[in-house]
């Protein structure tokens, strides 16, 4: 759901460092495939805005081994590589940009590699996801219409696809997500490749939870402050603050969608009053007894002994 650039690395050259770090007879295999695999790394770049329309090519059981083994195999040119592109693509904040939800912890193979196992360490099919989002994608995103957005080829536009839209109800805050386009310019089909993105990872579910926690916080930061009923204008400071802390996030993160909802949330403001209204307070400090009246007790006291 962002669009990132995708990793700057001389691909054929990770390619023969890590063939060389094989022992025979996979290093020997992977030396004759070369040749075919550079063409097919050409392919995939000629295809990379609609990588479902790239064909499968048929390999060897033996070639199939000696290609996956370029990424399963735990070599130490592999691991200089994969490191290397996952410094490159470790994004600021550090979030999985299927989901812009969780941190990212392990690499994604756009192209999966039980089908594409030419493709187990081109950095340009590899994509630093979160676990949950790695598990549901899978292998099953390999035909059209396709059902998840590629970071480094798909071009996101600048306005958030995202929507949110808090309802304040006598049960409390319930919110929900919407995907749109709001800018009558950005294409049908990425808005259309982003719902389908949204409903293949589920994201609805970890959304619903997320945003009420966020609007949770912000309720519980403001209670905090506040000890009387707030007007509009404190409240949208509150929000707008808040909005601050998370410039750095990208434009369709649920975080982001859930501030801009509530400044619309007609019921927003009475909720945060009802809740600043019965938050409990510290109990009242007993007054200082009259420092006379002590010293005549103690005074009192002594004189019994
Ligand atoms: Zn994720």
């Amino acid at each position: 759901m962002r669009s990132e650039p995708p990793p700057s690395r001389d691909v054929c050259a990770d390619l023969v460092s890590i063939s060389n770090g094989k022992n025979d007879p996979r290093r020997k295999r992977l030396r004759q495939l070369r040749p075919h695999i550079r063409k097919r790394f050409l392919d995939y770049w000629v295809c990379r805005n609609a990588l479902e329309a790239l064909p499968r090519r048929a390999w060897s059981d033996l070639a199939e081994d000696a290609l996956e083994h370029c990424y399963t195999g735990d070599t130490i040119a592999r691991r200089a590589v994969l490191t290397g592109i996952m410094e490159q693509i470790q994004p600021d904040p550090n979030i999985c940009p299927y989901c812009l939800l969780r941190q990212p912890t392990s690499l994604d193979h756009f192209l999966p590699k039980d089908f594409f196992p030419e493709f187990s360490v081109l950095a340009w099919n590899l994509v630093y996801v979160c676990d949950p989002c790695n598990r549901k994608k899978g292998n099953r995103f390999v035909v059209a219409p396709r059902d998840v957005i590629n970071p480094y080829f798909d071009e996101m536009p600048d306005t958030a696809l995202l929507h949110a839209d808090v309802r304040v109800t006598a049960g409390g805050i319930g919110v929900r997500f919407s995907i749109a386009a709001t800018d009558p310019e950005v294409p049908a089909a990425i808005v259309d490749l982003m719902r389908r993105h949204y409903a293949a990872l589920s994201l609805e579910k970890d959304y619903f939870r997320e945003g009420a926690a966020v609007v949770s916080d912000l309720v519980n930061a403001i209670t905090s402050q506040h000890r009387v009923p707030i007007d509009q204008g404190q409240l949208d400071a509150a929000i707008d603050n808040r909005m601050r802390e998370w410039s750095n996030y990208p434009i369709n993160s649920y975080r982001v969608a859930v501030i801009e909802a509530l400044e619309l949330s007609p019921g927003f403001l009475g909720y945060v009053n009802d809740r600043i209204a019965a938050a409990p307070r510290p109990p009242r400090a007993r007054p200082l007894r009259d420092l006379a009246a002590l010293r005549a007790a103690a005074a009192a006291r002594a004189a019994a002994l």
